[in-house]
């Protein structure tokens, strides 16, 4: 007889400690997934390492593991990353009131060592704990989350049989991500026509001028309540004294909504075209041109409160005492990716703050409370209280 897992604390807060001083910058995770599958494979995982790194110029690829459970109910999945923002190498974690930080100079790496520590959690409590009833767990283990999502993108999700999913790498513990955006990254070049600023000024056509009137027709920020748009990057010219002939922009858009993703893609293209086509009037010849690439960055993704993954979550937290809340995310996560790949996969909090600065931290109890709302999570599927 047995109510769920007990959480093994200080394994918990070790596992935490011992991986966020094993260096793992995006594209360098090799020591991080050597670590994990040695440690995994001593506690009875299957791990097999895909190719991922080799496709994306890294080190290391995603790990995919496996463990046995001891129920017939569905597998279900865990997922979280193994490579981090920089400055991350040599990181001193510090406690200090129950909290952890790192000792100032670099970023603590809670994002996403944390979900790391609560998935090697789940099989520590499955091997400590033996009779408490679990599904076959699998993980996805991810590189270069932080570099655009590069690693889940590279996931073969037809080696995993599960059908519901958990990416552990959001802040707050008690809540549960239902919607994410879909975004595009949008990189224009536009061409306009060198010359020397003071001898011929006439003579060209500035680049910077023609991208200067396309985004003064540009709407960006806040397009409404499901839509945003960046342009984040211009780049051109060559010196003070040279009619600009060549002007990069980086951008992007993103929206909840497919149909207004692409029409305000479509729209950012229109004020390159219709600037370029009344630049071309006024000079009467073929150029400023325009050219641009369009990348589907990631899809958007839209749970309901009757969505397994999502239910299950709430049932969870209620068999804790906890009342979940719900929220809407404003970018992309490897839950995203697996989603539209097939597994549907919400994105839950691990208790890290303050991410991608020298001031991250994570306190001690929420890493345990994050790890009891997983065990829970696992305990209630292969319970099959939830339909
Ligand atoms: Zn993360």
């Amino acid at each position: 007889m047995n109510d769920g897992y007990r959480i093994l604390e200080k394994e918990l807060l070790d596992d935490f400690l011992t991986m966020v001083q094993i260096d793992s910058h995006s594209r360098d995770e090799r020591a991080m997934a050597d670590w994990l599958t040695e440690e995994l494979r001593s506690l009875g995982c299957t791990v097999e390492e895909d190719d991922a790194g080799e496709k994306v110029g890294g080190n290391a690829g995603n790990l995919r593991v496996t463990l046995k459970g001891n129920t017939g109910a569905p597998p279900l999945l865990f997922s979280s990353h193994m490579d981090t923002v920089k400055p991350g190498e040599g990181i001193k974690p510090v406690i200090e009131d129950g909290v952890v930080r790192s000792s100032g100079d670099t970023i603590l790496a809670a994002d996403d060592k944390s979900g790391l520590a609560v998935i090697l959690q789940l099989v520590r409590l499955a091997n400590a704990q033996p009779d408490v009833p679990r599904p076959d767990l699998e993980f996805s283990i991810h590189i270069c989350e932080e570099i655009g999502l590069l690693g889940a993108k590279h996931v073969d999700t037809s080696g995993f049989r599960a059908t519901a999913g958990f990416v552990l790498d959001d802040e707050i513990v008690d809540r549960v991500c239902v919607a994410s955006p879909g975004a595009v990254r949008l990189t224009y070049r536009i061409t306009g026509k060198a010359s020397h600023a003071g001898l011929a000024p006439e003579k060209g056509i500035n680049a910077i001028m023609v991208a200067a009137d396309a985004l003064s027709r540009m709407k960006i920020g806040r397009i409404d309540e499901e839509s945003t748009a960046n342009v984040g990057v211009i780049e051109g010219g060559t010196a003070a004294n040279v009619v600009t002939e060549n002007v990069s922009i980086k951008a992007e858009a993103r929206s909840h909504n497919v149909d207004k993703l692409r029409r305000q893609v479509e729209h950012m293209n229109a004020c390159f075209e219709e600037a370029c086509a009344e630049w071309r009037k006024k000079t009467g010849s073929d150029l400023p041109s325009w050219e641009h690439e369009e990348e589907e960055d990631y899809h958007p993704v839209k749970f309901t409160l009757d969505d397994y993954p999502v239910k299950l979550t709430i049932a969870a937290g209620k068999e804790l005492g906890w009342n979940m809340g719900t929220f809407v995310s404003g970018g992309g996560t490897d839950g995203s990716v697996l989603t539209h790949a097939g597994i549907p996969c919400v994105v839950l909090g691990v208790g890290m703050k303050d991410i991608h600065s020298t001031s991250e931290h994570i306190a001690v109890e929420d890493l345990n409370k994050a790890a009891r709302l997983c065990a829970a999570i696992v305990t209630a599927h292969a319970n099959g209280k939830v339909k």
